[in-house]
């Protein structure tokens, strides 16, 4: 089992888990919005990112990994302990689950993750933004975002993409092949 795989897949579950549209209306509105169109074969799934949904045909096992690791803009190495996360997920893995956890608290106020050293003068500061349900931050460059998929998507993986996230917003020239 492909380590980096494995946990971007975990990532990606609790995501979902968490998000998951609930609601008649919230189901009939994700059923307008997609138009029929004939479904994608079993090739082209196989063939697309997950999180990014970049297609290529040369998307194996080893140049997903690569992928992952170094071009999909969906995705970032944590700062703390260098495992691939979703980077909507990233502060919920560094103050959860992030084997380096000791080191942070998460703030009550921006529910981002704060060096525990830090935490007592961050929260008196009161600079940080309020965490919301009714938007989402990003933890690379602090824009609020609609509390989406499609919010964080669009912020990711359209241009001009997020102007702190190392990673271009279309998963670069293909470097993962090379
Ligand atoms: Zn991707
Ligand atoms: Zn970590
Ligand atoms: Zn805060
Ligand atoms: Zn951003």
């Amino acid at each position: 089992e492909n380590a980096v795989l494995a946990a971007a897949r975990k990532a990606r579950e609790l995501n979902e888990a968490a998000s998951e549209p609930s609601g008649t209306a919230a189901a009939a509105a994700a059923k307008k919005a997609s138009p029929k169109k004939s479904a994608p074969t079993e090739e082209e799934v196989a063939k697309t990112c997950q999180f990014c949904n970049k297609h290529d045909a040369r998307f194996n096992e080893t140049t997903f990994h690569q992928h992952y690791l170094r071009t999909c803009p969906v995705l970032c190495p944590c700062p703390l302990c260098g495992q691939v996360t979703e980077i909507s997920f990233l502060q919920q893995h560094i103050v959860h689950e992030c084997e380096h956890k000791a080191m942070v608290r998460e703030c009550p106020r921006c529910k981002e993750a704060v060096r525990a050293e830090d935490l007592d003068e961050h929260v008196k500061a009161k600079t940080c933004i309020a965490a919301s349900s009714s938007y989402a931050v990003c933890p690379l460059c602090h824009e609020k975002l609609p509390p989406t998929e499609k919010g964080w998507r669009l912020h990711l993986t359209k241009d001009p993409g997020c102007v702190n996230n190392a990673r271009r917003f279309d998963g670069g020239d293909g470097e993962e092949f090379a």
